[in-house]
């Protein structure tokens, strides 16, 4: 029987049209070399950094090529004179560990229990420091819950404050509209593999010139126009830009589907389990998200117990899952520790099926009846 992958939050499957733009670029020339060969690969990243411009909306030579969001946080999220960093308290790691800012001058916004920014506390946190430049470390959905966060609402409190707002549209690209018209962002930043591409690359993209930094995080060679030193990574960046394509061209079907199937299987979770509790399900949702616990049973049990039934999902993020530490994106929305422990993640991509979610459901109901009877002996 076929694997059911149900963890596209961690990584997306690479799409095909990624995989071709990826094995066509494989033996490009560097980008930096003047030859016909030299010429040819720095047309594949530039078309690529195009192409990303175009859909974020903002010019090509705003928009740099680093490893993946991690680095882009780091690159980001480094002090400029006067500056104090706020971070949405349901940040991923890169943003909460990945920034070099020190620690009196960090402050955390909280979430409300829908695991939605909390505008009040933002405006609070403002308030505690008005004669500093805020930058606000904001992500445009959280990959544990799929909660769509206020961007565009914070993003209008903090520029009447002076400050700017940079936004991890990690897992929100291909999901919602990401541009940085439609969220209101100074600095955003993509990962390749969350979208469908190859993994080892990302996008961080500015927009406008004053944002950009004075110096490169990695310097070297003074590629990407200096902002970033290291020979490109061709085929990956071709092939992030073909997956970052068709999926901002399906982002609408896509999400309909998804969104369909999604409540379809919650629906059905709760039919076999009415005990489970549904994560942030009154606030808006990437269509694809869907994270619950079934008080009682342990996360990390039931992560191996759908492995074997050959149902691949997560344990709260799987950047941290590993660890079995609770998830502060749960205990940022008030989760009890106890339910927390319980929270798996299920996250829909562009290769899942009703059918994937049929038979998901099916393998729930005997995990489910396996685990209870257990406990209860
Ligand atoms: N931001 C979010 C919201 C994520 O989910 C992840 C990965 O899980 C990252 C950032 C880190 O991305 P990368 O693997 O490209 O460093």
């Amino acid at each position: 029987m076929r694997r059911i992958y149900f963890d596209y939050n961690a990584t997306a499957p690479l799409r095909p049209v990624a995989r071709d733009a990826v094995i066509r670029a494989l033996d490009a020339g560097n980008p930096s070399s003047v030859h016909s060969e030299g010429r040819a690969a720095r047309a594949l990243v530039e078309n690529a950094r195009v192409a990303i411009a175009r859909a974020l909306g903002t010019p090509a030579d705003r928009v740099v090529f680093v490893s993946g969001a991690t680095e882009a946080a780091a690159t980001a999220l480094r002090p400029r004179a006067g500056e104090r960093l706020l971070i949405g308290a349901g940040e991923h790691a890169c943003v909460q560990a990945g920034h070099s800012f020190s620690a009196g001058d960090v402050a955390t916004v909280g979430l409300d229990p829908q695991g939605r920014l909390d505008l009040g506390d933002l405006r609070a946190r403002l308030a505690e420091a008005p004669d500093r430049r805020p930058i606000l470390a904001l992500q445009a959905a959280n990959n544990e819950t799929g909660a769509v966060q206020p961007v565009a609402e914070a993003a209008e409190i903090v520029h009447a404050a002076g400050g700017i707002v940079v936004c991890d549209a990690v897992q929100a690209f291909s999901r919602i509209p990401c541009s940085f018209a439609a969220t209101g962002a100074d600095v955003l930043f993509l990962s390749s593999h969350k979208l469908g591409g190859p993994k080892g690359t990302g996008a961080l993209a500015y927009l406008r010139r004053d944002l950009m930094p004075e110096k490169a995080l990695i310097r070297g060679g003074g590629q990407e126009r200096s902002f970033r030193g290291g020979t490109e990574n061709v085929a990956a960046n071709a092939g992030f830009a073909a997956a970052l394509t068709e999926a901002e061209a399906r982002r609408e079907a896509e999400s309909a589907r998804l969104g369909q199937l999604r409540d379809y299987l919650q629906a059905g979770l709760l039919e076999i389990a009415p005990e489970t509790a549904i994560f942030a399900d009154e606030a808006a949702r990437t269509a694809n998200t869907l994270a619950f616990a079934v008080p009682g049973l342990a996360a990390e049990t039931l992560v191996a117990a759908f492995d074997v039934e050959g149902v691949a999902l997560s344990s709260g993020s799987a950047c941290s899952s590993g660890k079995v530490s609770p998830s502060h994106v749960l205990a940022a929305m008030g989760v009890a520790p106890d339910v927390a422990g319980s929270a798996l993640r299920v996250s829909l991509g562009w290769g899942s099926t009703q059918e994937e979610g049929m038979r998901f459901l099916e393998i729930f109901a005997k995990v489910h009846e396996r685990m209870r009877r257990r406990l209860r002996t």
